[in-house]
Parts: structure tokens; C-alpha cells; sequence
């Protein structure tokens, strides 16, 4: 009932996918919110039932299922204490930052120059991003939407 109207009403499934993504993204970053006291369906059960009902297109990727997510960071970012500076030119601000699918960090400077971080985490992604947004479905295009 609930999937077939949302089928039907184009600007009301978008409203629910962005809904997914919020959803998906205070999973990952609070795993109290599965506790047994929560009403709520689980989580588990949704994966189940939702590519039965909803067309493909309509489906938000799954952490698993996403390359990694991106954020701008336009502020230099310091790291124990020192500022990180690309490798390759030298670039001290004006980052995009990758949570990797296996929760490695990468930083890509504006010249383009992606190097590892491995000081920091996804925990420590999670805090400092908002919530998912928006999904790219090619990392070009992610990079155009956050103008690089
Ligand atoms: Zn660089």
C-alpha cells in the first residue's frame, strides 16, 4: 500500500528516497537506533521486501552497494596537530574527502591529486559529515556537483 502510492507520486518518492538516505545514514553512524525496544520495522526486514516492490530505480544504494561517499572540506584539515598538504602540489584546503566501501579516507586536492589518509577513519568521517544527500551514480559526477 504504502510502496504502491509512492510508486504513483513522483515528487512524494523523492521526498522518501532522500528519507531512505537520512535512514541509511543514522544507521551507520548509530547502531542503538537497531535496538529491540525500537518499534520500527528492522532494517533487515525492509531489504527484504523492498526489491519485490519497488523498481529499481526507485532503490537506494546500500552502503555496500556504494562505491564510498564524498564531502567537500573546504577548511585546511589538520591532523595531529599539522596541516595535511597534497603530495603532489602542495594544496593545503579546498578538499573533496572519501569514505571508502572498506572505510579508508582519501583526500583529492583541486589539481586532482587523490592521496590515502590513514590517520583518519570512517568514524571519524560520520562525524564530520551531514547526512547522505544525494547519490552520483559516477564519481565525475560527484565531483561536478561539489565544483571540482
Ligand atoms: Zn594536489
Amino acid at each position: 500500500m504504502f510502496f504502491r502510492r509512492a510508486r504513483e507520486d513522483r515528487a512524494f518518492r523523492e521526498a522518501q528516497r532522500a528519507g531512505f538516505a537520512l535512514l541509511l545514514q543514522l544507521q551507520a553512524t548509530q547502531p542503538w537506533l537497531d535496538a529491540p525496544e525500537q518499534n520500527a520495522p528492522a532494517p533487515a526486514e525492509e531489504e527484504v521486501v523492498a526489491p519485490d516492490f519497488l523498481p529499481p530505480d526507485l532503490r537506494v544504494p546500500s552502503r555496500q552497494e556504494v562505491a564510498g561517499l564524498m564531502m567537500p572540506c573546504k577548511q585546511p584539515l589538520v591532523i595531529d596537530g599539522e596541516v595535511r598538504t597534497c603530495p603532489g602540489c602542495g594544496a593545503y584546503r579546498d578538499w573533496i574527502v572519501f569514505c571508502m566501501r572498506d572505510d579508508s579516507i582519501w583526500l583529492r586536492c583541486r589539481a586532482g591529486h587523490e592521496t590515502n589518509e590513514p590517520r583518519l577513519d570512517a568514524a571519524w568521517y560520520n562525524r564530520h559529515s551531514g547526512p547522505v544527500d544525494r547519490f552520483h551514480p559516477t564519481l565525475e559526477e560527484g565531483l561536478r556537483h561539489l565544483g571540482h
